[in-house]
């Protein structure tokens, strides 16, 4: 377990109990925090177990009132918790299942909830609790890197590239650049597998995942790109995010997701120059070919 920074020891006397009132960042059992700074337009997460709730109450039906932007994002937060989870360096025999099952469950109710469909909404409830247990002993990678460092860079133009939005277009973009490192593209092929996406083999499989997860973001009316993610988080002809403005943070918002506490545990280390890329890539929506 990466250790950002320690906190105090902490509850000698309280006890923590988390009720999970979203289905996605599964905070209710994990490790992890996030503090904005507004000033400086970053997200920073917080890691240490001493944040980790002593009870998780996983009642679905508060879930049952969320607005569908939220479910959408929610969601596919989790989503990106269950596939980070499974192809980081830090995945081990107690995660992988935990991934995988949330992978699968998600795939079949996540589209379903985000409909009004409240069997769905009840399993996505668990789902993302299964991925918060697994990424929370597992880690998670560069989307949540990126993620973390684009969510409050253009806030002074108005608006947030909220959290499961930005992973939501950023995931298939890093799957691409992962999947150049052998492992990790084994372990796309066998999530695909599991997704029963079919392929013969493994490039066609991570590619089939790629397209299964755009066809997601499509369903959950979330935009493929930042240049079309519009200020109220859907899709939009002109995104909240102008190019030239982009284009001039972009250097600092990359130095930003390397340092970020995610990366470490990504498969693939990403040098300056290719963050850029693979950023510009989630900009424009172009193919990662590097
Ligand atoms: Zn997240």
């Amino acid at each position: 377990m990466c250790k950002v920074f320690g906190l105090p020891k902490l509850r000698t006397k309280a006890k923590f109990c988390a009720i999970s009132s979203t289905s996605g960042t599964a905070t209710e059992v994990t490790a992890f925090s996030i503090i904005t700074d507004y000033q400086k337009g970053i997200k920073y997460p917080i890691a240490d177990f001493e944040i980790t709730p002593d009870v998780a109450i996983v009642d679905p039906e508060l879930a049952h009132t969320m607005p569908k932007k939220l479910v959408a994002h929610t969601g596919m937060d989790a989503m990106t918790h269950a596939i980070e989870a499974y192809v980081s360096t830090a995945n081990c025999a107690y995660t992988d299942p935990l991934a995988i099952h949330a992978i699968e469950m998600i795939m079949n109710t996540l589209v379903k909830s985000y409909n009004e469909d409240m069997d769905a909404r009840d399993a996505m409830h668990d789902a993302q609790c299964l991925a918060g247990m697994a990424f929370s002993n597992a880690l998670l990678g560069i989307v949540h890197s990126m993620a973390h460092k684009t969510g409050a860079a253009f806030a002074d133009l108005g608006a947030h590239i909220i959290h499961g939005a930005a992973n939501a277009m950023y995931l298939p973009k890093v799957i691409a650049y992962n999947a150049k490192d052998p492992v990790a593209k084994k372990r796309y092929g066998v999530i695909a597998d599991y997704m029963h996406l079919g392929g013969s083999n493994d490039d066609e499989k991570v590619k089939l995942l790629i397209d299964y997860l755009r066809k997601m973001n499509d369903d959950l009316n979330i935009p493929h790109s930042i240049n079309h993610y519009g200020p109220d988080g859907l899709p939009a002809e002109q995104g909240f995010v102008p190019e030239d403005v982009f284009l001039e943070r972009l250097h600092d918002i990359a130095a930003n997701a390397i340092l970020d506490a995610c990366t470490g545990s990504n498969p693939r280390q990403p040098s300056q120059e290719e963050m850029e890329k693979l950023l510009k890539c989630c900009y424009y929506d172009t193919e990662v070919d590097f």
